[in-house]
């Protein structure tokens, strides 16, 4: 009876320490959205800043030349733009490929090796020293991602108002977890107008060069890290929908698998890191705050209540068996919600597509991921070098 009550405590406990911040940042997120913000305004081609436009690159022989191909049909004044690939040691033909492209492209790619592979985030820092003074906007953008036409243009205009200091792109197109990335998109959204997100796509991203400065380079999340450095050096840091990108999706389950707990222990370092702004402030500590509580402590306690859950529901059936004792009110609500969230999960591996249902599986799922990925950094694994997928780079 009385680990009956325990548990139940438990898990009715975790289950509102989830769902707070989560019904805040909502209830925000609500009100921010309708105050949206103009559209940048038109920009005459020799108007448009100047870009430094970087790909990273670690063994991206099957993707690099279209890339290439890629960035030069974008639209953009080339007068206005310059084209860097950072190599971190490839061990396959990443960089023979890029000179070859270079012999057909009149040199117009900067090409730097790095000596070692020390993940993207060491690699980001390390472009930033070749900025110079002409430099108006570090762009960065992967090496699988396809832009989607007018993509840089949109950043340049966006950078001619000097209170925008970072602005990144969405993932064109739907994909298998669509809901909850609308979800999320909605969230960058609301924020973007607000004031600025905190987490950014760094598929295609882009900085004001003259209000960057180094990041932690032993984590990841380089994108979320820079687009926060930014806001808080008093610039504005937004997500454009209208900027979009495209890539293939990742077919296997491992590496889909693998990706998320290695962005999620980066986003939970990143925001740990900014713990001492969370809540301070005004608007921006408390986007910082919701979504700092979000990506650090609630995963916890998703698992402590799916635990705590398990517990009651088990305890509750043998006591149900042995001599039963007339269930609570609370005790009926609490199984109805394990049934619920057990459904939910059932329902989603068996591949159903139950809106609400898909996202409440996909947002458990995605807090188990954030605490394996603080788990294995515990245990002394950092993430922020990493094998690319292969399945989106065939
Ligand atoms: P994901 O989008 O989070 O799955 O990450 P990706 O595997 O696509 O990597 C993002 C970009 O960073 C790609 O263009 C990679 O080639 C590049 N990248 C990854 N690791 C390194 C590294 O150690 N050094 C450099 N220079 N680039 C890297
Ligand atoms: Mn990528």
């Amino acid at each position: 009876m009385i680990e009956r009550l325990i548990f139940l405590s438990i898990q009715v406990g975790a289950t509102i320490a989830v769902i707070l911040p989560l019904m805040i940042h909502w209830l925000m997120n609500r009100r921010w959205i309708r105050d949206k913000i103009p559209a940048p305004k038109a920009c005459k081609d020799e108007d448009l800043p100047f870009l430094c436009i970087v790909i990273p690159t670690w063994n991206e022989g099957n993707v690099i030349e279209a890339k290439l191909n890629d960035t030069i049909a974008q639209r953009y004044p080339s007068s206005k733009r310059r084209i860097m690939l950072i190599d971190s040691a490839s061990t396959d033909d990443t960089v023979s490929i890029a000179r070859n492209w270079n012999d057909t492209h009149d040199n117009l790619l900067e090409i730097i090796e790095m000596p070692a592979r020390l993940g993207k985030s060491a690699a980001m820092n390390r472009a930033m020293q070749e900025l110079v003074e002409t430099d108006e906007v570090f762009v960065m953008t992967d090496a699988e991602a396809t832009l989607e036409d007018g993509a840089l243009r949109r950043i340049g205009r966006w950078m001619k108002d000097p209170a925008i200091g970072a602005v990144c792109g969405t993932l064109s197109g739907k994909s298998t977890d669509a809901d909850y990335r609308d979800w999320y998109r909605w969230f960058r959204r609301g924020e973007s107008y607000a004031d600025s997100t905190p987490i950014f796509e760094g598929s295609i991203a882009a900085y004001r060069a003259s209000a960057l400065s180094q990041i932690e380079s032993g984590a990841n999340a380089d994108d979320s890290q820079l687009a926060v450095l930014i806001r808080n050096e008093g610039l504005r840091a937004l997500s454009d929908d209208s900027i979009q990108f495209s890539e293939k999706p990742i077919t296997s389950a491992k590496e889909q698998h693998d990706r998320t707990v290695r962005r999620g222990q980066g986003l939970s370092r990143h925001f740990w890191r900014q713990r001492s702004r969370w809540f301070r402030n005004g608007r921006w500590g408390t986007i910082l705050g919701v979504n700092g509580l979000q990506h650090t402590i609630s995963p916890w306690f998703v698992l402590i209540g799916i635990l705590a859950g398990i517990a009651h529901a088990g305890t509750v059936l043998m006591l149900g068996l042995a001599e039963w004792a007339e269930p609570m009110l609370l005790d009926r609500i609490m199984l109805l919600v394990d049934a619920l969230v057990l459904a939910s999960l059932a329902l989603g591996i068996t591949g159903l597509r139950i809106p609400l249902c898909a996202s409440a599986v996909a947002f458990l799922v995605q807090n188990l991921r954030l605490v394996q990925g603080m788990l294995i950094l515990q245990f002394g694994h950092s993430l922020h070098r990493w094998d690319a997928s292969k399945t989106n780079r065939r």
